[in-house]
């Protein structure tokens, strides 16, 4: 027989995701901006998963998606249906074309190839263009632009669009001589433009021209500060145990007990995303009782020292009110883009709102 405890101990840890607070973050976005408000979902909507996000950005009011590439927007498609705009930042990549006409997906051309590609294949088919204006990372230079952007308007275009570098820091002189090389680029021009993802919605006005496309803002992270948080994580506890002061746990014997101390062993590790980077600077908690990460971080455990609690937990919460994915980023020496998206297949993901 097993005791009421160990059958609340069963259950894998619980992403839970509240899509009422995204559809806030993004409507509070919005607000800050008199253009309209495009949501990013690549990489599974930041981690968070499966259609249900974007299902609930769609409801909120919003009409075009990026994600980063056409496998990414086929699925995207099966779960939003044909209305909204889908977006492929990758652009039109060889072996796309058939998913980009099956799936009316709108490319992000980044260069003279993929415009090529693209005019051959679909020439009747949806595009916008991606300009580099000094990320180097993807889109055509000034000078490819200036020499075929003649061709490229004929064509019309839905978008011109190119990503800000250094927005999550607002005095950077990068921010205004990016804005100045975009402006360079396509003053004068006729078609929609797009400059700002969260970072730049929040540098004000001058960033924002028809589009914005936030990503992190939505899921609840920095640089928007005012965001509510989206992600919650409890994870269960497998095991207690009372320990001798001097006794260690975990391998490499990092944490020694210096009083008489009780342990809990929690059922996620690494390969769920939390990140062993963030070694002991982590917290977990009951209710509103801080309990601290211990020792080594495992493939699938992590240990808490619960020795304070007055009750005995059957689970504990890593994410949530109490600990940011900003706060859990800066214990591993990252930023909240990578723990969202580190965030493990195992969990189960539960949807609120
Ligand atoms: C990821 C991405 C975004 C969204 O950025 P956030 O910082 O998450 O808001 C917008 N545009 C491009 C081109 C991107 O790659």
């Amino acid at each position: 027989m097993r005791t009421a405890f160990e059958k609340s101990c069963m259950a894998t840890a619980t992403l839970s995701i509240d899509l009422t607070a995204l559809c806030e973050n993004w409507r509070v976005l919005d607000a800050m901006t008199t253009c309209e408000t495009a949501a990013v979902v690549k990489a599974d909507g930041y981690g968070l998963g499966g259609d249900r996000p974007a299902r609930a950005l769609l409801h909120a009011g919003v009409k075009r998606f990026f994600v980063a590439s056409s496998e990414e927007g086929t699925s995207l498609r099966q779960a939003l249906g044909p209305e909204p705009e889908i977006n492929i930042l990758s652009g039109h990549m060889s072996g796309d074309t058939d998913m980009i006409s099956d799936m009316t997906l709108t490319p992000m051309l980044n260069s003279v190839d993929q415009m090529l590609r693209h005019f051959e294949a679909l020439p009747t088919a949806p595009f916008g263009v991606q300009l580099d204006t000094g990320m180097n990372r993807l889109g055509m230079e000034p000078a490819e632009w200036a020499a075929t952007r003649d061709i490229v308007l004929a064509q019309g275009p839905t978008l011109l669009m190119s990503h800000l570098a250094c927005a999550d820091d607002p005095e950077n002189p990068m921010n205004p001589r990016q804005l100045g090389a975009f402006h360079e680029m396509t003053d004068g021009i006729d078609v929609p433009r797009s400059l700002a993802a969260t970072g730049g919605i929040l540098l004000g006005d001058d960033y924002h021209f028809d589009l914005t496309r936030p990503g992190v803002g939505l899921y609840g992270g920095m640089p928007f500060v005012e965001a509510t948080p989206v992600a919650q994580l409890d994870i269960p506890v497998i095991q207690i145990r009372d320990l001798e002061p001097g006794e260690t746990v975990g391998y490499s014997n990092t944490w020694i007990a210096n009083r008489p101390s009780r342990v809990a062993t929690l059922a996620a590790g690494y390969a769920d995303g939390i990140l062993r980077a963030m070694g002991e600077d982590a917290w977990v908690h009951h209710g509103d009782t801080p309990c601290k990460v211990i020792g080594r971080i495992s493939m699938d455990m992590i240990a808490a020292d619960v020795t304070d609690l007055t009750e005995t937990p059957t689970h504990l919460q890593l994410l949530g009110g109490h600990q940011s994915v900003d706060t859990l980023a800066e214990a591993a020496g990252t930023i909240g883009y990578e723990i969202l998206t580190s965030l493990g297949e195992r969990y189960g993901r539960r949807y609120k709102g």
